[in-house]
Protein backbone atom coordinates (compact mmCIF):
# COMPACT_ATOMS: atom_id res chain seq x y z
CA UNK A 1 0.00 0.00 0.00
CA UNK A 2 1.52 3.56 -1.12
CA UNK A 3 1.99 5.94 2.04
CA UNK A 4 -0.53 8.29 2.36
CA UNK A 5 -0.39 11.82 1.67
CA UNK A 6 -0.82 15.00 3.73
CA UNK A 7 -0.10 13.56 7.28
CA UNK A 8 -1.57 10.06 7.11
CA UNK A 9 -5.30 11.20 5.30
CA UNK A 10 -5.97 10.97 1.55
CA UNK A 11 -8.04 13.42 0.08
CA UNK A 12 -10.37 10.93 -1.96
CA UNK A 13 -10.40 6.59 -1.35
CA UNK A 14 -12.74 5.16 -3.87
CA UNK A 15 -13.73 1.80 -3.09
CA UNK A 16 -14.00 0.05 -6.47
CA UNK A 17 -12.06 0.24 -9.34
CA UNK A 18 -15.07 -0.73 -12.32
CA UNK A 19 -16.08 2.11 -14.51
CA UNK A 20 -17.69 4.08 -12.44
CA UNK A 21 -14.76 4.27 -10.20
CA UNK A 22 -12.02 4.96 -13.07
CA UNK A 23 -14.36 7.71 -14.13
CA UNK A 24 -14.75 9.30 -10.39
CA UNK A 25 -10.68 8.99 -9.76
CA UNK A 26 -10.26 10.32 -13.84
CA UNK A 27 -12.14 13.48 -13.33
CA UNK A 28 -10.86 14.07 -9.38
CA UNK A 29 -7.24 13.54 -10.63
CA UNK A 30 -7.67 15.83 -13.76
CA UNK A 31 -8.81 18.72 -10.98
CA UNK A 32 -5.68 18.25 -8.78
CA UNK A 33 -6.89 15.57 -6.12
CA UNK A 34 -4.96 12.71 -4.45
CA UNK A 35 -7.08 9.88 -4.65
CA UNK A 36 -6.65 6.00 -4.16
CA UNK A 37 -8.44 3.79 -6.02
CA UNK A 38 -9.14 -0.03 -3.75
CA UNK A 39 -10.08 -3.11 -6.13
CA UNK A 40 -10.91 -6.58 -4.70
CA UNK A 41 -9.56 -7.88 -7.84
CA UNK A 42 -5.47 -7.99 -8.82
CA UNK A 43 -6.49 -6.54 -12.21
CA UNK A 44 -9.42 -3.60 -11.88
CA UNK A 45 -12.27 -3.56 -14.11
CA UNK A 46 -13.01 -7.35 -14.60
CA UNK A 47 -16.00 -6.37 -15.83
CA UNK A 48 -15.32 -4.21 -18.89
CA UNK A 49 -13.11 -6.78 -19.86
CA UNK A 50 -15.63 -9.31 -20.28
CA UNK A 51 -18.91 -7.02 -21.02
CA UNK A 52 -20.30 -7.05 -24.59
CA UNK A 53 -19.16 -10.47 -25.16
CA UNK A 54 -15.46 -9.34 -24.76
CA UNK A 55 -16.22 -6.69 -27.43
CA UNK A 56 -17.23 -3.77 -24.76
CA UNK A 57 -20.51 -1.97 -25.66
CA UNK A 58 -19.22 1.56 -24.30
CA UNK A 59 -22.77 3.20 -25.03
CA UNK A 60 -25.84 3.21 -27.13
CA UNK A 61 -26.02 5.69 -30.03
CA UNK A 62 -29.21 7.37 -28.83
CA UNK A 63 -30.32 7.76 -25.63
CA UNK A 64 -33.28 8.98 -23.61
CA UNK A 65 -34.93 9.01 -20.33
CA UNK A 66 -36.67 5.82 -21.19
CA UNK A 67 -34.12 3.83 -21.42
CA UNK A 68 -32.96 4.02 -17.67
CA UNK A 69 -35.28 2.64 -14.62
CA UNK A 70 -35.25 4.07 -11.06
CA UNK A 71 -37.54 3.57 -7.97
CA UNK A 72 -37.09 6.91 -7.19
CA UNK A 73 -37.72 10.84 -8.57
CA UNK A 74 -37.21 10.72 -12.61
CA UNK A 75 -36.74 14.23 -12.48
CA UNK A 76 -33.58 13.43 -10.63
CA UNK A 77 -32.10 11.40 -13.03
CA UNK A 78 -32.87 12.97 -15.99
CA UNK A 79 -30.79 16.09 -14.82
CA UNK A 80 -28.17 13.92 -13.47
CA UNK A 81 -28.30 12.22 -17.25
CA UNK A 82 -28.10 15.73 -18.80
CA UNK A 83 -25.41 16.66 -17.06
CA UNK A 84 -22.74 14.60 -19.28
CA UNK A 85 -24.52 14.69 -22.93
CA UNK A 86 -23.93 11.43 -25.12
CA UNK A 87 -22.45 12.95 -27.69
CA UNK A 88 -19.62 14.76 -25.25
CA UNK A 89 -19.25 10.74 -23.59
CA UNK A 90 -18.38 10.02 -26.92
CA UNK A 91 -15.66 12.82 -27.29
CA UNK A 92 -14.48 12.22 -24.45
CA UNK A 93 -13.55 8.51 -25.66
CA UNK A 94 -12.81 9.27 -29.31
CA UNK A 95 -10.94 12.37 -28.53
CA UNK A 96 -9.46 12.24 -24.95
CA UNK A 97 -8.76 8.58 -24.67
CA UNK A 98 -8.14 8.20 -28.09
CA UNK A 99 -10.57 4.69 -28.59
CA UNK A 100 -12.04 5.11 -31.86
CA UNK A 101 -15.93 3.74 -31.71
CA UNK A 102 -18.17 2.64 -34.57
CA UNK A 103 -21.89 2.30 -34.31
CA UNK A 104 -23.59 -0.80 -34.89
CA UNK A 105 -26.65 -1.53 -36.90
CA UNK A 106 -28.20 -2.36 -33.70
CA UNK A 107 -27.65 1.42 -32.38
CA UNK A 108 -25.14 -0.07 -30.18
CA UNK A 109 -21.43 1.25 -29.93
CA UNK A 110 -18.44 -0.73 -29.87
CA UNK A 111 -14.59 -0.02 -30.13
CA UNK A 112 -13.28 -0.28 -33.66
CA UNK A 113 -10.87 -2.59 -32.46
CA UNK A 114 -13.86 -4.89 -31.16
CA UNK A 115 -11.49 -5.09 -27.87
CA UNK A 116 -13.01 -4.23 -24.55
CA UNK A 117 -9.17 -4.43 -23.44
CA UNK A 118 -8.42 -1.66 -25.40
CA UNK A 119 -11.39 0.62 -23.54
CA UNK A 120 -9.35 -0.93 -20.02
CA UNK A 121 -6.20 0.12 -21.02
CA UNK A 122 -7.38 3.75 -22.10
CA UNK A 123 -9.21 4.14 -19.19
CA UNK A 124 -6.31 2.60 -16.88
CA UNK A 125 -3.51 4.98 -18.57
CA UNK A 126 -5.48 8.15 -18.14
CA UNK A 127 -5.78 7.15 -14.47
CA UNK A 128 -2.03 6.84 -13.93
CA UNK A 129 -1.68 9.98 -16.47
CA UNK A 130 -3.78 12.03 -14.12
CA UNK A 131 -1.79 10.64 -11.12
CA UNK A 132 -4.43 8.44 -9.30
CA UNK A 133 -3.00 5.64 -7.36
CA UNK A 134 -4.73 2.09 -8.40
CA UNK A 135 -4.15 -0.57 -5.74
CA UNK A 136 -5.45 -4.36 -6.89
CA UNK A 137 -5.98 -7.46 -4.42
CA UNK A 138 -6.83 -5.16 -1.48
CA UNK A 139 -10.54 -5.50 -0.39
CA UNK A 140 -12.31 -2.82 1.83
CA UNK A 141 -13.59 -4.60 4.92
CA UNK A 142 -15.08 -1.69 6.89
CA UNK A 143 -15.84 1.76 6.46
CA UNK A 144 -16.41 3.81 9.42
CA UNK A 145 -17.43 7.43 10.33
CA UNK A 146 -14.90 9.76 12.34
CA UNK A 147 -15.86 13.16 14.62
CA UNK A 148 -13.99 15.93 14.59
CA UNK A 149 -11.08 14.19 14.23
CA UNK A 150 -7.18 16.66 14.36
CA UNK A 151 -6.39 15.45 10.89
CA UNK A 152 -9.20 16.50 9.28
CA UNK A 153 -10.30 12.87 8.27
CA UNK A 154 -13.46 11.98 8.00
CA UNK A 155 -13.41 7.96 7.80
CA UNK A 156 -11.64 5.11 8.64
CA UNK A 157 -11.43 2.41 5.80
CA UNK A 158 -10.02 -1.62 7.00
CA UNK A 159 -8.55 -3.57 4.43
CA UNK A 160 -7.98 -6.90 4.15
CA UNK A 161 -4.81 -7.69 6.11
CA UNK A 162 -5.65 -5.62 8.83
CA UNK A 163 -4.81 -2.13 7.42
CA UNK A 164 -6.17 0.76 7.58
CA UNK A 165 -6.86 4.11 6.06
CA UNK A 166 -7.62 7.50 7.33
CA UNK A 167 -9.69 9.78 4.15
CA UNK A 168 -11.03 12.97 3.97
CA UNK A 169 -13.68 11.84 1.47
CA UNK A 170 -14.83 8.72 0.12
CA UNK A 171 -16.67 7.34 -2.88
CA UNK A 172 -18.37 3.63 -2.81
CA UNK A 173 -18.10 2.75 -6.39
CA UNK A 174 -18.37 -1.10 -5.67
CA UNK A 175 -21.42 -2.16 -8.17
CA UNK A 176 -23.74 -4.66 -7.71
CA UNK A 177 -23.87 -8.16 -6.76
CA UNK A 178 -24.49 -9.44 -10.74
CA UNK A 179 -21.44 -11.79 -12.10
CA UNK A 180 -19.76 -12.13 -8.24
CA UNK A 181 -16.78 -13.42 -9.96
CA UNK A 182 -15.72 -10.42 -11.07
CA UNK A 183 -15.55 -8.65 -7.45
CA UNK A 184 -18.63 -7.05 -7.18
CA UNK A 185 -20.16 -9.26 -4.31
CA UNK A 186 -22.77 -6.37 -2.61
CA UNK A 187 -20.56 -5.08 -0.09
CA UNK A 188 -21.48 -1.07 -0.61
CA UNK A 189 -25.14 -2.25 -0.23
CA UNK A 190 -23.77 -3.51 3.43
CA UNK A 191 -21.62 -0.24 4.40
CA UNK A 192 -24.33 2.02 2.39
CA UNK A 193 -27.03 0.68 4.94
CA UNK A 194 -24.96 0.46 7.93
CA UNK A 195 -24.19 4.17 7.58
CA UNK A 196 -28.12 5.01 7.81
CA UNK A 197 -28.67 4.65 3.31
CA UNK A 198 -32.29 3.04 2.03
CA UNK A 199 -31.17 0.46 0.09
CA UNK A 200 -34.31 -0.73 -2.16
CA UNK A 201 -34.68 -4.26 -2.66
CA UNK A 202 -32.21 -5.18 -5.23
CA UNK A 203 -32.66 -7.54 -7.50
CA UNK A 204 -30.96 -9.69 -10.78
CA UNK A 205 -31.60 -7.19 -14.03
CA UNK A 206 -31.36 -8.06 -17.62
CA UNK A 207 -31.37 -11.76 -16.90
CA UNK A 208 -32.07 -15.08 -18.38
CA UNK A 209 -35.80 -16.10 -17.51
CA UNK A 210 -36.70 -19.73 -16.48
CA UNK A 211 -39.14 -22.10 -17.37
CA UNK A 212 -40.53 -25.46 -15.47
CA UNK A 213 -41.77 -26.63 -19.15
CA UNK A 214 -39.49 -29.05 -20.92
CA UNK A 215 -41.15 -28.48 -24.28
CA UNK A 216 -39.51 -25.45 -24.49
CA UNK A 217 -36.44 -26.79 -23.05
CA UNK A 218 -36.20 -28.54 -26.47
CA UNK A 219 -35.87 -25.46 -28.34
CA UNK A 220 -32.87 -25.31 -26.45
CA UNK A 221 -30.59 -23.28 -29.87
CA UNK A 222 -33.13 -21.50 -31.55
CA UNK A 223 -33.22 -18.25 -31.71
CA UNK A 224 -35.65 -15.32 -33.79
CA UNK A 225 -37.19 -11.99 -33.56
CA UNK A 226 -39.65 -11.89 -30.90
CA UNK A 227 -42.23 -9.32 -30.14
CA UNK A 228 -42.68 -9.28 -26.31
CA UNK A 229 -45.06 -7.74 -24.39
CA UNK A 230 -45.36 -7.37 -20.49
CA UNK A 231 -48.34 -7.24 -19.55
CA UNK A 232 -50.47 -6.56 -16.07
CA UNK A 233 -53.65 -7.64 -15.90
CA UNK A 234 -55.48 -6.21 -18.17
CA UNK A 235 -52.70 -3.19 -18.08
CA UNK A 236 -49.82 -3.22 -20.95
CA UNK A 237 -46.42 -2.18 -19.15
CA UNK A 238 -44.18 -2.62 -21.89
CA UNK A 239 -43.46 -3.87 -25.81
CA UNK A 240 -40.24 -4.71 -27.35
CA UNK A 241 -38.51 -6.37 -30.10
CA UNK A 242 -36.01 -8.08 -30.79
CA UNK A 243 -34.04 -11.65 -30.48
CA UNK A 244 -35.31 -14.08 -28.18
CA UNK A 245 -32.98 -17.14 -27.45
CA UNK A 246 -34.38 -20.46 -26.20
CA UNK A 247 -32.18 -22.03 -23.89
CA UNK A 248 -31.91 -25.28 -21.83
CA UNK A 249 -33.50 -23.67 -18.82
CA UNK A 250 -36.03 -21.45 -20.84
CA UNK A 251 -35.65 -17.67 -22.42
CA UNK A 252 -32.46 -15.56 -22.80
CA UNK A 253 -31.34 -13.00 -25.84
CA UNK A 254 -31.52 -9.27 -25.80
CA UNK A 255 -35.11 -8.81 -25.44
CA UNK A 256 -35.91 -11.48 -22.74
CA UNK A 257 -33.09 -9.94 -20.78
CA UNK A 258 -34.49 -6.41 -21.49
CA UNK A 259 -38.00 -7.22 -20.58
CA UNK A 260 -36.71 -9.59 -17.92
CA UNK A 261 -37.08 -7.00 -15.51
CA UNK A 262 -41.02 -6.90 -15.21
CA UNK A 263 -40.35 -9.85 -13.78
CA UNK A 264 -37.87 -9.41 -11.28
CA UNK A 265 -38.43 -6.20 -9.89
CA UNK A 266 -40.48 -5.05 -8.44
CA UNK A 267 -44.70 -4.90 -8.33
CA UNK A 268 -44.13 -7.83 -10.83
CA UNK A 269 -46.82 -9.95 -9.32
CA UNK A 270 -49.19 -11.15 -11.46
CA UNK A 271 -46.79 -9.80 -14.56
CA UNK A 272 -46.86 -11.77 -17.78
CA UNK A 273 -44.47 -12.02 -20.52
CA UNK A 274 -46.07 -12.37 -24.18
CA UNK A 275 -44.46 -13.16 -26.84
CA UNK A 276 -45.50 -12.76 -31.02
CA UNK A 277 -42.59 -15.27 -32.75
CA UNK A 278 -41.36 -14.16 -35.78
CA UNK A 279 -41.91 -10.34 -34.50
CA UNK A 280 -45.45 -10.48 -35.62
CA UNK A 281 -48.34 -10.16 -33.11
CA UNK A 282 -52.25 -11.34 -33.23
CA UNK A 283 -53.55 -9.34 -36.34
CA UNK A 284 -50.47 -9.73 -38.69
CA UNK A 285 -50.27 -13.74 -37.84
CA UNK A 286 -54.09 -13.54 -38.52
CA UNK A 287 -53.80 -11.93 -41.86
CA UNK A 288 -51.11 -14.56 -42.92
CA UNK A 289 -52.65 -17.48 -42.33
CA UNK A 290 -55.91 -16.33 -43.97
CA UNK A 291 -53.84 -15.79 -47.17
CA UNK A 292 -52.38 -19.20 -46.71
CA UNK A 293 -55.20 -21.14 -48.55
CA UNK A 294 -55.11 -24.84 -49.78
CA UNK A 295 -51.24 -25.48 -47.79
CA UNK A 296 -50.65 -27.10 -44.69
CA UNK A 297 -50.74 -25.23 -41.53
CA UNK A 298 -47.01 -27.16 -40.84
CA UNK A 299 -45.77 -25.61 -44.26
CA UNK A 300 -47.41 -22.38 -44.09
CA UNK A 301 -45.46 -21.79 -41.13
CA UNK A 302 -42.34 -23.28 -41.65
CA UNK A 303 -41.16 -20.59 -44.20
CA UNK A 304 -41.90 -18.37 -41.50
CA UNK A 305 -40.72 -20.13 -38.39
CA UNK A 306 -37.86 -22.59 -36.66
CA UNK A 307 -39.24 -26.17 -37.68
CA UNK A 308 -38.93 -27.14 -34.29
CA UNK A 309 -40.61 -23.91 -33.06
CA UNK A 310 -43.37 -24.79 -35.73
CA UNK A 311 -43.81 -28.19 -34.13
CA UNK A 312 -43.98 -27.18 -30.64
CA UNK A 313 -46.33 -24.36 -31.30
CA UNK A 314 -48.63 -26.61 -33.33
CA UNK A 315 -48.58 -29.35 -30.36
CA UNK A 316 -49.07 -26.23 -27.72
CA UNK A 317 -52.61 -24.41 -29.90
CA UNK A 318 -53.65 -28.17 -30.37
CA UNK A 319 -53.65 -28.05 -33.94
CA UNK A 320 -53.73 -30.46 -36.79
CA UNK A 321 -50.26 -29.51 -38.48
CA UNK A 322 -51.25 -31.61 -41.69
CA UNK A 323 -54.51 -29.68 -42.05
CA UNK A 324 -55.27 -27.61 -44.79
CA UNK A 325 -55.47 -23.83 -43.49
CA UNK A 326 -58.45 -23.06 -45.16
CA UNK A 327 -59.97 -26.18 -44.30
CA UNK A 328 -59.01 -25.00 -40.75
CA UNK A 329 -61.96 -24.87 -37.67
CA UNK A 330 -62.41 -21.09 -36.92
CA UNK A 331 -61.67 -21.99 -33.03
CA UNK A 332 -58.58 -24.15 -33.97
CA UNK A 333 -57.66 -21.09 -36.44
CA UNK A 334 -58.30 -18.58 -33.63
CA UNK A 335 -55.76 -20.80 -30.98
CA UNK A 336 -53.03 -20.83 -33.50
CA UNK A 337 -53.36 -17.16 -34.39
CA UNK A 338 -53.11 -16.87 -30.66
CA UNK A 339 -50.33 -18.96 -29.92
CA UNK A 340 -48.34 -17.53 -32.75
CA UNK A 341 -48.78 -13.74 -31.94
CA UNK A 342 -49.87 -13.47 -28.20
CA UNK A 343 -48.17 -16.90 -26.72
CA UNK A 344 -47.74 -16.47 -22.66
CA UNK A 345 -44.07 -17.41 -21.66
CA UNK A 346 -44.63 -19.96 -19.27
CA UNK A 347 -41.79 -18.28 -16.46
CA UNK A 348 -40.78 -19.89 -13.12
CA UNK A 349 -37.45 -17.86 -12.00
CA UNK A 350 -34.45 -16.52 -13.37
CA UNK A 351 -30.81 -17.50 -13.43
CA UNK A 352 -29.92 -15.05 -10.53
CA UNK A 353 -26.74 -12.54 -10.25
CA UNK A 354 -24.79 -15.44 -11.65
CA UNK A 355 -25.75 -14.40 -15.29
CA UNK A 356 -27.57 -11.33 -14.46
CA UNK A 357 -25.54 -8.48 -16.61
CA UNK A 358 -27.02 -5.57 -13.80
CA UNK A 359 -28.59 -5.25 -10.56
CA UNK A 360 -31.33 -3.22 -10.11
CA UNK A 361 -32.58 -1.39 -6.95
CA UNK A 362 -30.07 -0.19 -4.68
CA UNK A 363 -29.07 3.15 -2.67
CA UNK A 364 -32.28 5.41 -2.94
CA UNK A 365 -31.27 8.29 -5.17
CA UNK A 366 -33.44 10.83 -2.90
CA UNK A 367 -30.60 10.51 -0.49
CA UNK A 368 -28.01 11.78 -2.43
CA UNK A 369 -27.24 15.34 -3.74
CA UNK A 370 -28.34 14.92 -7.90
CA UNK A 371 -26.01 17.76 -8.66
CA UNK A 372 -23.06 16.27 -6.51
CA UNK A 373 -24.28 12.32 -5.75
CA UNK A 374 -22.73 12.95 -2.06
CA UNK A 375 -24.79 11.86 0.61
CA UNK A 376 -27.55 13.37 2.46
CA UNK A 377 -26.67 11.71 5.43
CA UNK A 378 -23.10 11.73 5.42
CA UNK A 379 -20.77 14.78 4.22
CA UNK A 380 -17.89 13.58 2.19
CA UNK A 381 -19.40 9.84 1.03
CA UNK A 382 -20.18 9.41 -2.56
CA UNK A 383 -21.98 6.75 -4.85
CA UNK A 384 -21.65 6.29 -8.32
CA UNK A 385 -22.23 3.28 -11.04
CA UNK A 386 -24.83 0.08 -10.00
CA UNK A 387 -24.68 0.60 -6.73
CA UNK A 388 -27.27 3.49 -6.98
CA UNK A 389 -30.81 2.41 -7.51
CA UNK A 390 -30.86 3.32 -11.25
CA UNK A 391 -30.41 0.51 -14.15
CA UNK A 392 -30.48 0.80 -17.41
CA UNK A 393 -31.65 -1.29 -20.96
CA UNK A 394 -29.09 -3.34 -23.00
CA UNK A 395 -27.42 -1.71 -25.45
CA UNK A 396 -24.71 0.46 -23.42
CA UNK A 397 -26.87 2.58 -21.25
CA UNK A 398 -25.54 0.53 -18.39
CA UNK A 399 -22.02 1.91 -19.00
CA UNK A 400 -23.22 5.29 -19.60
CA UNK A 401 -24.78 5.56 -16.16
CA UNK A 402 -21.63 4.66 -14.94
CA UNK A 403 -19.54 6.90 -17.21
CA UNK A 404 -22.01 9.37 -16.10
CA UNK A 405 -22.35 9.25 -12.52
CA UNK A 406 -18.59 8.82 -11.93
CA UNK A 407 -17.69 11.51 -13.68
CA UNK A 408 -20.20 13.39 -11.82
CA UNK A 409 -18.43 12.18 -8.56
CA UNK A 410 -15.03 13.17 -9.76
CA UNK A 411 -15.95 16.79 -10.80
CA UNK A 412 -17.47 17.32 -7.18
CA UNK A 413 -15.36 15.56 -4.47
C1 LIG B 1 -21.36 -10.23 -18.61
C2 LIG B 1 -21.68 -8.76 -18.58
C3 LIG B 1 -21.63 -8.02 -19.75
C4 LIG B 1 -21.96 -6.66 -19.73
N1 LIG B 1 -21.88 -5.97 -20.89
C5 LIG B 1 -22.22 -4.65 -20.90
C6 LIG B 1 -22.10 -3.88 -22.08
O1 LIG B 1 -21.59 -4.37 -23.11
N2 LIG B 1 -22.52 -2.59 -22.04
C7 LIG B 1 -23.03 -2.01 -20.90
O2 LIG B 1 -23.40 -0.85 -20.91
N3 LIG B 1 -23.10 -2.71 -19.75
C8 LIG B 1 -22.69 -4.00 -19.72
N4 LIG B 1 -22.73 -4.70 -18.54
C9 LIG B 1 -23.10 -3.98 -17.31
C10 LIG B 1 -21.88 -3.17 -16.84
O3 LIG B 1 -20.75 -4.00 -16.81
C11 LIG B 1 -22.13 -2.58 -15.43
O4 LIG B 1 -23.29 -1.80 -15.48
C12 LIG B 1 -20.96 -1.72 -14.99
O5 LIG B 1 -19.77 -2.45 -15.01
C13 LIG B 1 -21.18 -1.15 -13.59
O6 LIG B 1 -20.04 -0.41 -13.24
P1 LIG B 1 -19.66 -0.14 -11.73
O7 LIG B 1 -18.33 0.54 -11.77
O8 LIG B 1 -20.77 0.51 -11.03
O9 LIG B 1 -19.51 -1.58 -11.09
P2 LIG B 1 -18.46 -2.75 -11.41
O10 LIG B 1 -18.04 -2.69 -12.82
O11 LIG B 1 -19.09 -3.99 -10.91
O12 LIG B 1 -17.20 -2.36 -10.52
C14 LIG B 1 -17.23 -2.43 -9.13
C15 LIG B 1 -15.85 -2.81 -8.67
O13 LIG B 1 -15.78 -2.70 -7.25
C16 LIG B 1 -14.98 -3.74 -6.76
N5 LIG B 1 -15.32 -3.97 -5.35
C17 LIG B 1 -16.52 -4.37 -4.86
N6 LIG B 1 -16.46 -4.44 -3.51
C18 LIG B 1 -15.21 -4.05 -3.15
C19 LIG B 1 -14.54 -3.93 -1.90
N7 LIG B 1 -15.16 -4.21 -0.75
N8 LIG B 1 -13.25 -3.50 -1.89
C20 LIG B 1 -12.60 -3.22 -3.06
N9 LIG B 1 -13.20 -3.34 -4.27
C21 LIG B 1 -14.48 -3.75 -4.32
C22 LIG B 1 -15.31 -4.92 -7.65
O14 LIG B 1 -14.29 -5.89 -7.65
C23 LIG B 1 -15.51 -4.25 -9.00
O15 LIG B 1 -14.34 -4.27 -9.77
C24 LIG B 1 -22.37 -6.04 -18.51
C25 LIG B 1 -22.39 -6.78 -17.35
C26 LIG B 1 -22.05 -8.12 -17.36
C27 LIG B 1 -22.09 -8.89 -16.08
Amino acid sequence: MPPAPEGGVWPLVIVGCGAAGMLAGIFAGRRGVRTLLLETRPRPGAKIRVSGGGRCNVLPSVSTLDDFHTEGSRNALKNLLASWPLTKVREFFESELGVALKVEDTGKVFPVSDDAGEVLDALLSELAHVGATVVGGVRAEELQTLENAADGARFELSLTGGSVLRARSVVLATGGLSLPKTGSDGWGFGVAHKLGHSVLRRYPALVPLETKHSRWHDLAGISLPVRLSAHKGDKLLATRTGDLLFTHKGFSGPVVLDMSRFITGPGNEDVTLVAGFGGRGFEEWDTLLRQGGTRTVLLCLREHLPRRLVSTLVEVAHVDPERKLAELPREERRRLVQTLGSCPLPIDGDEGYRTAEVTGGGVALEEVSTKTLESRRIPGLFFCGEILDVTGRIGGFNFLWSWISGRRVGESV
